[in-house]
């Protein structure tokens, strides 16, 4: 059976070589991919405990793209007792070098750019025309963000008789999803790194290539043995035996709010650090005197990016009454622009679901909100047309529906957006805090000062102003169930430190 991404594992070495398989010229460069069947612990690539594997596939053909090993609690606890024996070394390198040691990640990342991009586009189905800029380049300048974050962190400060410095938080576990492979991983790792603590890093067994890639880069970049450790396996299993392990200290997860309580549980008796980032409803308001067009065209664009599967798209435009039925028809119109295809054809602007799973975990949701008497403006159930393979959904624009409804309170996690009217700002706010989400949001007001006005009132982790766009040095996280802790730059940084203060 082929499959693009395939290393076998030396066993004798304990590391992975390429395969000497005759390939066509053609699949030379697939062979040079990461080693996905192998787990990266103190520095090096090697078996793990059991020869149980998972599938990951392609969500454009449906074939099988790799397979990666599904990891049992006892490598775990291999990988912890390697982070937790180079922390307290890494912990006493000084500031500038470890500083440089990312930097080094940073270039060896860089030097894999095209084949990262490659990876999402195959793995998560992430447009190319997109993914090189959102998914590779983006993440990298989060590092960048980072690296200048910590060059300005003032250690230690003093506070009347105190002397107040930072130590490392220690052995963290990093948990992450599959959407944003990339970005999760780096947000949780480098201010790990950078602060003096090692890493587990678990991703999503979904959409794992990325992170391999990460492993590989790593171990290029020189790091330490131990101070970076990469699984791969289930939540279940191998992500839960991590947040409950007592040597973690921290255990900082991505995903959804079921996984983030299961790991706030699991990790509670060791009263370990927990930063959670989990999903989002966000909204779009709109106020009247605002550019309807631009509001609606930015907010259609980010709940469609990544085929919806964005923690912090844009689901739901909340617009004044009287301009409702205009809003939905630009809405509808936009949306059918986004004809779902090929992820790999530079034209495509959206590709798959990553699942099957989660392909009819959204249709679900449209059939409920039909059944129960909604509008789909544009959009729908069912299969684009042509497309009788890959996990595609059409982008869908749901109306008249309560605020209250399903579609309009659950996060869907794919390509659909959700129209609201509202009778007036105090409306508007209670709508889009009528959730129990609080990630993210946009506010489009007559001039930014009403904008801001009405920003600062509503209950949520970030809110772009009149068309703002993402920061990635800027704090990043959710209020209510969307979290708790924030990711990257400055204010990122400092969740992997803890504080000790000296009398004297
Ligand atoms: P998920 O919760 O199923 O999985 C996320 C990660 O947690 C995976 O690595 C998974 O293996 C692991 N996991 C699952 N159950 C676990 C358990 N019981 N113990 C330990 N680990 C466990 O989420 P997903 O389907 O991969 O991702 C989609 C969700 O992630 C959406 O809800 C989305 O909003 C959210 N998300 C949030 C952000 C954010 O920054 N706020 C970013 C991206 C995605």
């Amino acid at each position: 059976m082929h499959m693009k991404y395939m290393i076998a594992i030396d066993v004798k070495s304990g590391g992975c070589r390429r395969t000497k398989r005759r390939t066509p010229p053609h699949q030379e460069d697939v062979m040079s991919h990461s080693p996905p069947q192998a787990i990266y612990v103190a520095g090096r690539w090697r078996k793990p405990a059991t020869d149980e594997l998972i599938d990951v596939v392609d969500p454009t053909t449906e074939e099988l793209l790799a397979r990666v090993p599904r990891c049992s609690p006892a490598d775990a606890d291999l990988a912890v007792e390697a982070a937790h024996a180079a922390q307290e070394d890494w912990a006493q390198v000084p500031q500038p070098e470890r500083i440089g040691a990312v930097g080094a990640l940073l270039k060896a990342l860089e030097a894999r750019a095209d084949r990262l991009t490659e990876a999402v586009v195959d793995d998560v189905g992430t447009p190319l025309r997109i993914a090189d800029k959102l998914q590779t380049h983006l993440p990298l300048a989060a590092v960048t963000g980072f690296l200048d974050a910590a060059r300005g962190v003032e250690d230690p400060v003093r506070i009347g008789n105190s002397t107040v410095r930072r130590s490392p938080v220690g052995v963290v576990a990093a948990i992450t999803p599959w959407n944003y492979p990339l970005l999760q991983t780096l947000g949780k790792v480098v201010p790990a790194l950078l602060s003096g603590s090692t890493v587990v890093l678990k991703p999503s067994e979904v959409a794992p290539l990325v992170p391999y890639l990460l492993a590989e880069a790593v171990a290029e970049a020189g790091l330490p043995p131990g101070v970076f450790n990469l699984l791969s396996g289930l939540g279940p299993e191998v992500g839960a035996a991590l947040a409950g392990h007592p040597d973690v200290d921290m255990v900082s997860f991505t995903g959804s709010i079921q996984g983030g309580q299961a790991v706030a549980a699991a990790a509670a008796p060791g009263i370990k650090r927990v930063a959670l980032e989990l999903g989002g409803k966000s909204a779009a308001v709109v106020l009247p005197g605002a550019d309807l067009e631009r509001a609606v065209k930015a907010t259609v664009s980010s709940c469609l990016l990544n085929s919806g599967q964005t923690c912090l798209a844009l689901t739901r435009l909340i617009v004044p009454r009287a301009q409702y039925s205009e809003a939905v028809e630009q809405a509808a119109a936009l949306a059918a622009r986004f004809t779902p295809g090929d992820p790999r054809d530079p034209g495509t602007k959206q590709g798959p679901l990553v699942s099957a799973a989660q392909r009819a975990r959204v249709r679900g949701f449209i059939d409920r909100a039909a059944a129960d008497g909604a509008r789909i403006a544009a959009g729908g159930s069912r299969a684009p047309e042509g497309l009788d393979r890959g996990f595609f959904v059409r982008p869908t624009v749901v109306a008249d529906v309560d605020a209250d409804a399903e579609i309009a309170q659950e996060e869907v996690f794919g390509p659909v957006l959700v129209v609201l009217p509202h009778d007036g700002p105090d409306d508007a706010i209670r709508i889009a805090d009528g959730t129990r989400y609080g990630l993210s949001g946009a506010v489009w007001g007559p001039d930014e000062e009403s904008a801001v006005a009405l920003a600062r009132r509503l209950r949520t982790g970030q809110v772009d102003i009149n068309g703002g766009a993402f920061n990635p040095a800027a704090p990043f996280g959710g209020m209510k169930l969307s979290g708790t802790g924030r990711e990257f730059g400055r204010f990122g940084l400092e969740e992997y430190y803890q504080l000790q203060s000296l009398q004297h």
